[in-house]
């Protein structure tokens, strides 16, 4: 668990990587490094693995957590793990805690984070409010919504560090209790799973809000409240699979931080399917073993048709037409439902995308995982031309085979190109597209 480092100690460390990428003479594309694992989908031939590195792994300390005003100041490699342990022994959590133990608050702003907390408060970069950011040419940046530098504050969401380094974030903390009661609403139909859906948005009656189609007959709302004592409880990260239980229990206990990352064995593509590969190894088979085993054997991973991992997003009006087709084209399930409240539109994307999308103050995030490609069909780029077709759009985790005509009209080129101009005017990050794209 980092420990409260002073705020002294955290210049030092800026300085070292401004001074680091003011003095580089080398023209060669740079990413990070950083000791968490990365939660990109790993893929074979990521041009990442031969970019030079600049490593901010000491960026990993929590600065300061105000209790009575509710914020938090901390370094981007703080996982979340070590967020939560931090912050609930005085009653607080994140906004969003995405799923995955070892997903760190800086990857979350610059890629993406999507939770049960969602349908209140979108993602974690949501409830920030203040960001220090690195310039590719070592100038240091306070960037807040409202001063100079507002654009590059709200760019720094979902451009996958392609406009600098975040190197401090602070952000708001939400009052927790040490366990969340889930209870699972069944149904058989996608209206009447809508309409449930947009209910407990309205109402705000639980704290916790996510779900699975677990087949087109049954859709499972699990909603969590948060509790201060607990009949029993359960966890599951050894045999136990969480997204099955969502089918057959009506409700279940779960310590706070058991809950936050009860999908860290996988959310459905869980490990070790059979009984006695989870009692050997189910342990071992955590979300940052796996993806660093795949990390350092990504030349074996398969180049061509690897398997689907998707999280897209469409507007609620529009899921009951959505997974109609889905239920046709893809055939997989389950699938993983967060709903999410549009809590602003995004600088990073058009308003010809927004305009799309219709009105609606919720999208459903829907994910697939693990769905093993059939015949000869890209099912990625099946999805891709679906979501342009209806207004919807996918978050750049994993595989993506837009155009690059395709991309910017979803993508907002002005203002992407505007930030690169000041944090990055010579192109050492590589830009969106180059990197999530090709
Ligand atoms: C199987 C799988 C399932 C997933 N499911 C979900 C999900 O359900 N919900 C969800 O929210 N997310 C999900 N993710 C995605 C994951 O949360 C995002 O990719 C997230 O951005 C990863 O954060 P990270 O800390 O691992 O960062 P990394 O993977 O290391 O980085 C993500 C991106 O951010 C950049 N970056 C990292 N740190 C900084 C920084 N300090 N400054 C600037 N740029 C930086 C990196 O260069 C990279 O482009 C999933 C990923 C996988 C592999």
């Amino acid at each position: 668990m980092p420990h409260l480092n002073p705020l002294s100690s955290h210049e030092t460390k800026t300085t070292r990587i401004a001074t680091q990428l003011r003095e580089r003479t080398s023209t060669q594309p740079l990413s990070l490094r950083k000791t968490a694992v990365s939660h990109m989908v790993p893929k074979a031939f990521d041009k990442k693995y031969k970019d030079e590195k600049i490593d901010i792994s000491d960026l990993s300390a929590i600065l300061e957590i105000d209790p009575e005003k509710k914020f938090c100041v901390a370094e981007p490699g703080v996982t979340f793990v070590d967020l939560v342990k931090a912050t609930l022994p005085l009653g607080l959590v994140p906004m969003t805690v995405p799923e995955f133990k070892t997903i760190t608050i800086g990857g979350a702003v610059a890629g993406c984070s999507i939770e049960s907390m969602s349908f209140q408060y979108g993602g974690f970069h949501d409830s920030c409010f203040e960001y220090e950011v690195i310039t590719a040419d070592g100038r240091v940046l306070t960037c807040t919504p409202d001063n100079e530098h507002s654009l590059i504050f709200q760019m720094m969401h979902g451009t996958f560090g392609t406009l600098g380094i975040i190197s401090k974030l602070k952000f708001r903390l939400v009052p927790a209790k040490p366990f969340v009661k889930v209870i699972y609403e069944k149904y058989s139909h996608v209206e009447s799973y809508e309409l449930a859906i947009r209910r407990h948005f309205k109402t705000r009656d639980v704290d916790f809000m996510d779900g699975f189609v677990h087949s087109p007959t049954l859709y499972v709302l699990n909603l969590g409240v948060f509790v201060d004592q607990a009949p029993y409880q359960n966890r599951y990260d050894w045999m136990k699979i969480y997204y099955q239980t969502t089918a057959t229990r009506d409700e279940d206990y779960l310590r706070t931080p058991d809950y936050f990352f009860r999908y860290d064995r996988g959310v459905t593509g869980v490990r070790f399917s059979s009984f006695f590969g989870r009692l050997f190894f189910g342990k071992f088979a955590s979300s940052s073993h796996i993806l660093r085993l795949a990390e350092k054997i990504h030349w074996l991973l398969p180049r061509k048709r690897p398997t689907v991992t998707l999280d897209i997003f469409v507007s609620i009006s529009k899921i009951k037409t959505f997974l109609k087709w889905y239920e046709h084209e893809f055939q997989h399930f389950p699938l993983w439902v967060v709903p999410y409240k549009r809590t602003r539109d995004y600088e990073w994307a058009n308003k010809s995308f927004y305009e799309a999308a219709g009105s609606d103050e919720l999208f459903v995030d829907l994910a697939i995982y693990g769905m093993k490609q059939r015949g000869d069909k890209n099912y990625y780029r099946i999805m891709e031309e679906k979501l342009m077709e209806i207004g919807g759009i996918k978050t750049l985790i994993s595989h993506n085979f837009y155009s690059e005509e395709e991309f910017w009209k979803n993508w907002n080129k002005p203002n992407y190109d505007q930030v690169k101009a000041i944090t990055d005017p010579k192109g050492m990050f590589r830009d969106l597209y180059q990197k999530t794209c090709r």
